[in-house]
């Protein structure tokens, strides 16, 4: 069992294995954590169905009492509606404070579990358990909670750290193909991002989901630790985001969010050639390795569209704006922008011969 110890502001362990859950191992791991013999599992509907009695008979079997709340699967539900709903659900289950919050699931039953367990009685223990690769390498780590308002995605949530991370790669056999790439655009993100050799094994598919989980895990514990609150090196986390929440918005988050991360990277990486940040092998690099993974690397959407939403986003500060930029497979660098500047540092690799 690979067992990740992480330590930002509160210290906890990621375990990943598979069959954590199938083995009964999973509730042996949370009886060792939790303060009381009560937990509350949250989940959405798809994965309830597969995975819900199974994680509750475990642990009920381990002694520990359960009670559930399951919302529809999708993004739309990580909203304060489903929010409201879920501290009522606490609430009426009589949850304490010793009591514990489970997420079952991918990246939005994590975003809005965590940011019930950090509200609910001003905060009570919570453990993610992801089942969706995304989760398992990017939304379960780095303690940040949210749900979307009517005005854009996470703009209400908390930085929360759980105290454990249980990924089971054998959940992701259920996972279907778009889900799957969705993942793994982030997985190739943070290759280009920092590891040249994690890359050259990723591109001959020679490398397991267990070692890839882990290595995505590291990395983004390494850098959380450094900014856990998100005022500088966290940044490089959003490599391809820019754009890739552009297009999402663009599509109405029809397009899923790791899809259009890919398809952010690879905008990005020609932006970043033609403005002399890196050389033309660093391109046609991260186009190799999406297209490896069935990922597109192109938009059919407009620059001057995306350009409003990038400038809606409300990462961007007044003056400047900040981009995530390689300068070769395994070193992104924050390249911070006037944004008088922007248009013409985008339209560049948008130029027919990019
Ligand atoms: P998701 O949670 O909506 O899951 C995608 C779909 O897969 C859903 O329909 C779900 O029911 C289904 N599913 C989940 N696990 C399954 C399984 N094992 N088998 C079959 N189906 C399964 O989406 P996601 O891609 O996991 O997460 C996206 C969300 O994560 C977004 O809201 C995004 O903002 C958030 N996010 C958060 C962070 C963070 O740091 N907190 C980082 C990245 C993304």
């Amino acid at each position: 069992m690979e067992k990740i110890h992480v330590n930002a502001s509160k210290s906890y362990d990621i375990l990943i294995e598979n069959g954590l859950l199938s083995s009964g191992k999973a509730a042996e791991e949370i009886k060792a954590v939790i303060k009381s013999d009560k937990v509350f599992i949250v989940s959405d509907d798809k994965v309830a169905a597969l995975y819900l009695d199974m994680l509750s008979q475990k642990l009920e079997a381990a002694g520990i009492k359960t009670a559930s709340f399951v919302f529809p699967n999708g993004e739309h539900s990580k909203c304060a509606n489903t929010y409201i709903r879920l501290l009522n659900e606490l609430a009426k289950e009589k949850i304490n404070r010793k009591d514990t919050v489970i997420a079952l699931g991918g990246g939005v039953v994590g975003d809005l579990a965590g940011f019930a367990a950090a509200t609910f009685l001003r905060g009570i223990s919570f453990i993610q358990i992801p089942t969706t690769l995304l989760a398992c390498v990017d939304s379960s780590v780095g303690g940040k909670t949210a749900i979307d308002l009517d005005e854009g995605k996470n703009l209400a949530g908390a930085f929360y750290q759980p105290s454990l991370v249980l990924c089971d790669p054998d959940l992701l056999k259920t996972l279907d193909e778009t889900n799957y790439k969705s993942g793994m655009a982030e997985v190739i993100k943070c290759a280009i991002l920092g590891d040249r050799a994690f890359y050259d094994k990723l591109l001959k598919k020679s490398i397991s989901n267990e070692e890839i989980i882990a290595r995505c895990v590291e990395m983004k514990r390494d850098i959380v630790q450094q900014d856990e609150f998100d005022f500088g090196t966290r940044g490089l986390l959003n490599f391809g985001h820019t754009f890739g929440h552009a297009i999402e918005a663009c599509s109405n988050f029809e397009v899923p969010h790791g899809i259009a991360v890919a398809q952010g990277m690879g905008i990005m990486a020609r932006i970043a050639y033609k403005n002399g940040l890196c050389d033309k092998d660093t391109v046609l690099k991260t186009e190799e390795i999406l297209k490896v993974y069935g990922l597109s690397y192109t938009t059919d959407y407009s620059l001057s569209d995306m350009e409003e939403k990038i400038l809606s986003d409300k990462k961007v500060a007044v003056q400047n704006i900040t981009l995530i930029v390689p300068r070769k497979i395994g070193k992104c660098e924050l390249y911070p922008l006037p944004l008088n500047e922007l248009s013409a540092f985008f339209s560049k690799g948008f130029e027919q011969n990019a």
